[in-house]
């Protein structure tokens, strides 16, 4: 049963993933506009577990709750000292799955992507990523 370490960059914030299988873990980009806006860059790149796998070990978040302006309500959580993202979640799924910035993990290639999200909205400059799955908004 692997278990993986992660933690904001001041190290305040601390956690762990321990998953049953590598395979429970789905790492994803998403092209958004709020992925861009939320990760300061070009994609969100997030790995959906199950919540019940992530236990703190060190320090509280920061919540931010708002509307995605879809209608979804996102939580994000990031340490308040330095402000790194550790990970997110919709309100409708709150009891089933928490999003995990793949960065924070302390090895951030344990968990390599599955798929792209929200394509449409792709960097113009930024290629597909190969031998994964490609949908142009969440659904198709
Ligand atoms: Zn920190
Ligand atoms: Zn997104």
């Amino acid at each position: 049963m692997p278990t993986l370490t992660g933690s904001c960059i001041c190290r305040n914030i601390e956690y762990e993933l321990k998953l049953a299988s590598i395979d429970d873990a789905r790492t994803s980009l998403c092209h958004c506009r709020n992925c861009k806006k939320a990760f300061g860059t070009n994609y969100g790149l997030t790995a959906k577990v199950p919540k019940d796998t992530f236990n703190l070990t060190k320090g509280i978040p920061k919540e931010h709750v708002a509307d995605n302006g879809s209608g979804a309500v996102i939580h994000r959580e990031f340490c308040q000292n330095c402000g790194s993202f550790i990970l997110e979640y919709g309100d409708a799924a709150k009891d089933c799955f928490r999003y995990i910035c793949v960065g924070s993990l302390d090895d951030p290639e344990a968990l390599p992507p599955k798929g792209e999200f929200f394509c449409k909205a792709r960097a113009s400059w930024m290629p597909d990523i190969p031998n994964v799955f490609h949908k142009q908004t969440v659904y198709e």
